[in-house]
C-alpha cells in the first residue's frame, strides 16, 4: 500500500511538534513533561559547570536545547554551532537566575526582542505556530514558563540560597546541602556539650548520687 502523503503546504498542528524532539546527547525524557523539564532546569541553575565531565557538558548543551524546544530560531549569540557551545552555558545560567530575582523582587523579567508566532488553517481548524525567536529569548520564554508553573514550588535553600523545586518534604536544595546542614547542626551540639559536667554526672552514678566529684582544673602546659 503507498504510504500516504500529507501535503506538504499544510502546516503542522503544535502536537505534532511535540512528536520526536530528541537531541543527541539527551538527558531528558524526549517526550516533553512540565515536572521532568522543571525539575531538570532548576538543577541545571545550581551546577556548577567546571565540575562536568566532557561528556557530561554535552549532555546538559543537548538537554538545554531540549529544554527550550525552539521551532524557529531567529538566531543565536554563538554562530554556526548546532548546540549552545559550553562555554554560553554560564552566561544562561546567569541570564534566569537575574529573571527570577527581578520576579521575586516584583519586578519585570522580560524578553529582549520578542517571540513571533503565526496563526494558519488546520482542516477545519485554525492553529498556533511558526514560533520564532533568538535562542536566548526562546530560552528566556521557557524559563518564564517554568517559573509560572511552578511559583509555588519554589523554595530558596537555607544552606545555599539557590532556588529550587522542591519535592514532597524536602528542605534543602539537594542531598550535598542536606547534609552539610546536618553536619553543621552536629558540630554546633558538639561545641556545646560540657565535658567536665558530663564527667561528673558520669562518675556520680558510678559512685552513687551522694559522691561529691571534684573535678581537678587543668593543668597549664
Ligand atoms: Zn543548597
Amino acid at each position: 500500500m503507498p504510504k500516504r502523503k500529507r501535503p506538504s503546504s499544510q502546516p503542522a498542528s503544535s502536537d505534532d511538534i511535540e512528536v520526536d524532539r530528541y537531541v543527541p546527547g539527551q538527558t531528558l525524557p524526549p517526550k516533553w513533561s512540565p515536572d521532568a523539564y522543571a525539575r531538570w532546569f532548576f538543577d541545571f541553575l545550581r551546577i556548577d559547570l567546571a565540575t562536568l565531565t566532557p561528556g557530561q557538558l554535552l549532555g546538559m548543551r543537548a538537554d538545554l536545547w531540549a529544554f527550550v524546544r525552539p521551532e524557529i530560531v531567529l538566531n543565536t549569540s554563538w554562530g554556526d554551532e548546532h548546540l549552545p557551545p559550553a562555554e554560553t552555558l554560564e552566561a544562561f545560567q546567569r541570564d534566569a537566575r537575574a529573571g527570577i530575582q527581578r520576579v521575586r523582587e516584583g519586578q519585570w523579567f522580560t524578553l529582549e526582542q520578542g517571540i513571533g508566532y503565526g496563526i494558519a488553517r488546520l482542516g477545519n481548524q485554525v492553529v498556533k505556530g511558526r514560533r520564532s525567536g533568538t535562542f536566548e529569548d526562546l530560552f528566556r520564554a521557557a524559563v518564564m514558563d517554568t517559573v509560572q508553573a511552578f511559583w509555588d514550588r519554589l523554595y530558596e535553600c537555607p544552606r545555599c540560597h539557590a532556588i529550587f523545586l522542591k519535592v514532597g518534604k524536602q528542605k534543602y536544595c539537594s542531598s550535598t546541602c542536606a547534609s552539610r546542614a546536618h553536619w553543621d547542626a552536629f558540630k554546633a551540639r558538639r561545641r556545646a556539650r560540657d565535658h567536665h559536667l558530663e564527667y561528673a554526672r558520669r562518675t556520680q552514678k558510678r559512685l552513687g548520687a551522694n559522691a561529691k566529684v571534684r573535678i581537678k582544673p587543668r593543668r597549664a602546659k
